[in-house]
C-alpha cells in the first residue's frame, strides 16, 4: 500500500510516498506529484521512515507521580488527566488563569495547535501558549506585520525558476532547506545568467555556491541593507511609480540611508565597498530580486529592524507581488506558519487575528461560545514563561514535542525553570526528551504516520497528512489528548469531536473573510488536490482559482495595511546585542549541521544520518587559534558569561577572524550538558518579536 504524505522536518514541505509492505515494513521515496519538491528529498526525508520503526525510545504509557522523588508509575489516561486537570483548576483558582501556560512547538499539525489555542484563550482565560516558533520565526513575522500589514509570505516557489536574482541573507539553505536549494542550483544550472548573492560571516555551501559571498561581521546586517537601498536609490533603480502610489515611508528612508556612505557601511560591515555596489548593481539590473532568509536576520537583538532592512529593499524597487520577485521568509520547521495561522502566539488569535484588538477578541468569543472574556494582554512568550515559572509567577507548565532544555537561550534559566514549577506535563513521542525528567505527567503521543492532520509549509501551502500506522502502546494523537483533556476540566460540550478532520472544520470557519480564508479547504479537497496554497476561501474550487489556491499575493499591489499600501521603514542600523570586551573577544554563533535535526531526538537516532558529523564542534579561524595556542583537533572549553562548553575544535578560514561557530543539535543526549550550545547564549530578545539573541554570543576559547 502507498500513502502520499509530508516531510516533518523542515518548512520546504516535501511530499513523501510512503509503502507499506506486507510485513509491515516501511520504505519511503519522494512524491513526484508535490508541486514543492517534485519527487526530491534529502538526507534528512529519505531517512525518516527509520525513525518511525525504531520504537526503542518511544511512550508507550501515561505515566505520573505525586512528587519529584518518586519513580515515574504506569498509569490509566483517565488517571492523568484527571489529576492534570484537577491541579490546573487549583491553580486556576488559586492564582488566576495565568499561572498555568502551554508551551508548545511548529512540527504540531495544524489541528493541535488550534485546539490547544482554544482551551486556553477561549476557555481557560489566559494568552499563555508560546511556541518554539519564537525562537525562530516571530521576528519575521513583525516585519510582514510591520511593512505588508499582515504575517503573509507573499510569495511562493514557483517564483524560483522566475527569478534571476536571489539574495540569500542569513541562511543556509544548501544545508538547511536542501531541495528548495537543488530548485535554485537546477535554475541556475539552465540559465547561466542567474545570480546568487550570499550574505553571511561564514563561508558556507550556499556561500561557496554563490556569484558573490559578502561575510559581513555579525549583527551588521542592517548596514549593509541600507547602504544597497542607498546605492538603489542614487543610481536611479527605485520604482518611482510604486512608491508614489503603494508604499508609505520612503522620504524617512532615503535620509536614513544617506545618514553613512558606502565607504563607511563597508568598513563596518568588514566587506569590501565594491562588494556591496556589485549587489546593488545586480539587484537593480535583474528582472526576478527574490529574497531568501532565515534566522541570521530572525535571531537577533535587532531582528526586526533586519527583517525589515531587507524587506525595503523589495519596496524601493517595487520588486514585489510580480513573478520571481519578492522577500521569502524561509520557515525552519514543518509547521510553524500552520501554527501562526490558528493564533498559537501568546498574541495572536486565530486567522492573525491579535489578543490586543477587542474586536478580535469578540469575533473569536462569540465563535468559540467562551465562556471566559480571551485576556486583552499577551500572555508570557518562549522566554518570559521560562523566567516565570522559575520566579514562580508560573505555576505549571505543558510542553508539547518540543525539547526546552536543549533548545532554549541561556539553557540554565530553562532547568532551573522546570526544577521550580509546581508542575510540568510532557506530552511527547520520545523518552529522549530532556524534559521528561522534571515531569510530574508524562503523556505520550502519536509521531508522524501515526495521526492524520495538516501542516502549511513556507510558501503558503497546505498538506494533509493521513493516518498510516496504529501508534504503539497507548499513544494518542495530540489532537485528542487535547480534547479528552477539555472534556476533564469541564469543557466537554464545546470539545466534543468525533475526529481531527472536525476540529480543522472549525478552524476553516473562523477563517472566513479574513485574508488567511480557507473555508474552501477540507481533508476531502486535499486528498483531491494534494496541496492548496492559502487564501482559499469556500467556492475557490468551483470558480477555478488556479490549480491549487493563490500562489502569489499582492499582485495588485493592496496591501493588507488600513490605508493598503506598504511601509517602508528606515531602521536605524546600531546592535544591541551583549558587548564582546576583554574576557570574552569571541562572537560565537549557533546553528544547524546538514542532517540533523534541532535537539536530535529523532535524526540522532539514524545511523547514516550520523554519519555525516558524528561529534559537536566548534569551528574557530586559524588566527584566533594561533593567539591563544590552539591546535587543530583539540579539546577546547569555550567560556561565556552564563556557562561554558567544551567540544573538539576545527580551525578553518570558513568563519572570519573573531568568530566561532558551534551547532545547536547537542545536549545532553550524550549523557553530558557540556556540549550544550545554549549553555552560552544569551536570553535577549527583540522588544517587538521577543525572538532570542542565538546568533551573537560573547565568549572567549581556551585550550582544556
Ligand atoms: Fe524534509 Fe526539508 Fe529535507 Fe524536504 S528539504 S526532505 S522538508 S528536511
Amino acid at each position: 500500500m502507498t500513502h502520499q504524505t509530508t516531510c516533518c522536518y523542515c518548512g520546504v514541505g516535501c511530499g513523501i510516498v510512503v509503502k507499506q509492505e506486507q510485513n509491515g515494513r516501511l520504505s519511503l521515496e519522494g512524491d513526484k506529484q508535490h508541486p514543492s519538491s517534485k519527487g526530491m528529498l534529502c538526507s534528512k526525508g529519505m531517512n525518516l521512515h527509520y525513525t518511525v520503526m525504531d520504537q526503542s525510545d518511544r511512550l508507550l504509557y501515561p505515566q505520573m507521580r505525586m512528587n519529584r522523588s518518586m519513580p515515574m508509575q504506569r498509569v490509566s489516561w483517565d488517571a492523568a488527566l484527571e489529576r492534570t486537570a484537577a491541579v490546573f483548576k487549583t491553580f486556576i483558582q488559586k492564582y488566576g488563569p495565568d499561572s498555568v501556560a502551554f508551551y508548545v512547538s511548529g512540527q504540531c499539525l495544524t489541528e493541535e495547535y488550534y485546539l490547544v489555542n482554544k482551551l486556553i484563550k477561549g476557555f481557560i482565560g489566559s494568552n499563555n501558549i508560546d511556541t518554539n516558533s519564537r525562537l525562530c520565526m516571530s521576528s519575521a513575522v513583525v516585519g510582514y506585520k510591520l511593512s505588508l500589514g499582515e504575517d503573509s509570505v507573499p510569495v511562493c516557489y514557483d517564483d524560483i525558476e522566475e527569478a534571476d536574482l536571489f539574495f540569500v541573507e542569513g541562511a543556509n539553505p544548501a544545508w538547511c532547506h536542501p531541495i528548495l536549494w537543488r530548485r535554485i542550483e537546477a535554475h541556475k544550472a539552465a540559465n547561466p545568467n542567474v545570480k546568487i548573492i550570499c550574505i553571511d560571516p561564514r563561508k558556507t555551501d550556499t556561500a561557496r555556491s554563490s556569484d558573490l559571498h559578502l561575510p559581513l561581521r555579525p549583527g551588521t546586517d542592517i548596514v549593509l541593507n541600507n547602504a544597497i537601498g542607498r546605492l538603489l536609490i542614487e543610481q536611479g533603480y527605485i520604482d518611482n511609480e510604486f512608491i508614489t502610489n503603494h508604499a508609505d515611508g520612503f522620504l524617512a528612508y532615503r535620509d536614513q540611508v544617506m545618514l553613512r556612505s558606502v565607504e563607511e557601511a563597508a568598513e563596518i560591515c568588514g566587506v569590501s565597498a565594491d562588494g556591496i555596489r556589485t549587489a546593488a548593481e545586480w539587484i537593480g539590473r535583474s528582472k526576478g530580486f527574490l529574497s531568501l532568509w532565515t534566522m541570521g536576520l530572525n535571531q537577533s537583538v535587532i531582528g526586526v529592524n533586519k527583517n525589515l532592512s531587507l524587506i525595503n529593499l523589495h519596496l524601493i524597487t517595487g520588486r514585489i507581488g510580480k513573478p520571481g520577485n519578492g522577500p521569502f521568509s524561509l520557515t525552519g520547521q514543518p509547521n510553524a506558519m500552520g501554527g501562526r495561522e490558528t493564533g498559537g502566539l501568546a498574541n495572536v488569535l486565530p486567522a492573525h487575528r491579535d489578543v490586543t484588538n477587542a474586536a478580535h477578541r469578540a469575533e473569536v468569543e462569540a465563535f468559540w461560545n467562551s465562556p471566559v472574556k480571551i485576556a486583552s494582554k499577551p500572555g508570557f512568550t518562549a522566554t518570559e514563561m521560562f523566567e516565570a515559572l522559575a520566579d514562580d509567577k508560573l505555576k505549571a507548565i505543558w510542553i508539547i514535542n518540543t525539547n526546552p532544555l536543549v533548545s532554549m537561550p541561556d539553557v540554565n534559566v530553562a532547568e532551573k525553570a522546570l526544577k521550580n514549577a509546581r508542575f510540568v506535563v510532557v506530552q511527547d513521542v520520545s523518552n529522549r526528551a530532556d524534559t521528561v525528567q522534571f515531569a510530574d505527567v508524562v503523556l505520550p503521543a502519536a509521531a508522524w504516520l501515526e495521526k492524520e492532520g495538516t501542516m502549511t509549509n513556507a510558501e503558503r501551502r497546505i498538506a494533509y497528512l493521513p493516518k498510516v500506522l496504529d501508534a504503539p502502546g497507548e499513544a494518542l494523537p495530540d489532537v485528542e489528548i487535547i480534547w479528552q483533556f477539555a472534556q476533564k476540566m469541564g469543557f466537554g460540550d464545546d470539545f466534543n469531536y468525533a475526529n481531527a478532520s472536525e476540529v480543522y472544520q472549525e478552524y476553516t470557519r473562523i477563517t472566513a473573510g479574513t485574508n488567511v480564508d480557507v473555508m474552501g479547504v477540507s481533508y476531502e479537497l486535499l486528498k483531491k488536490k494534494r496541496t492548496v496554497q492559502w487564501p482559499y476561501p469556500a467556492g475557490s474550487e468551483e470558480q477555478g482559482a488556479g490549480e491549487t489556491g493563490t500562489k502569489r499575493l499582492f499582485t495588485d499591489h493592496q496591501f493588507y495595511t488600513p490605508n493598503q499600501r506598504a511601509q517602508i521603514h528606515a531602521v536605524p542600523d546600531e546592535n544591541t546585542s551583549e558587548p564582546t570586551d576583554e574576557d570574552f573577544p569571541l562572537v560565537l554563533t549557533t546553528g544547524r549541521i546538514r542532517d540533523q535535526w534541532h535537539t536530535m531526538t529523532k535524526t540522532g537516532r539514524v545511523a547514516k544520518l550520523n554519519q555525516h558529523i558524528p561529534q559537536p564542534f566548534l569551528h574557530l579561524h586559524p588566527d584566533d587559534a594561533k593567539a591563544r595556542g590552539i591546535q587543530d583537533g583539540q579539546l577546547v572549553e569555550i567560556r561565556g558569561r552564563r556557562g561554558e562548553v567544551r567540544v573538539k575544535v576545527q580551525l578553518t578560514d570558513d568563519v572570519r577572524p573573531g568568530l566561532c561557530f558551534l551547532p545547536m543539535h547537542w545536549g545532553k543526549l550524550l549523557n553530558s550538558n557540556l556540549n550544550r550550545a545554549n549553555n552560552l547564549t544569551n536570553s535577549l530578545v527583540d522588544p517587538r518579536s521577543k525572538e532570542p539573541d542565538f546568533k551573537f554570543t560573547a565568549v572567549e576559547v581556551v585550550p582544556y
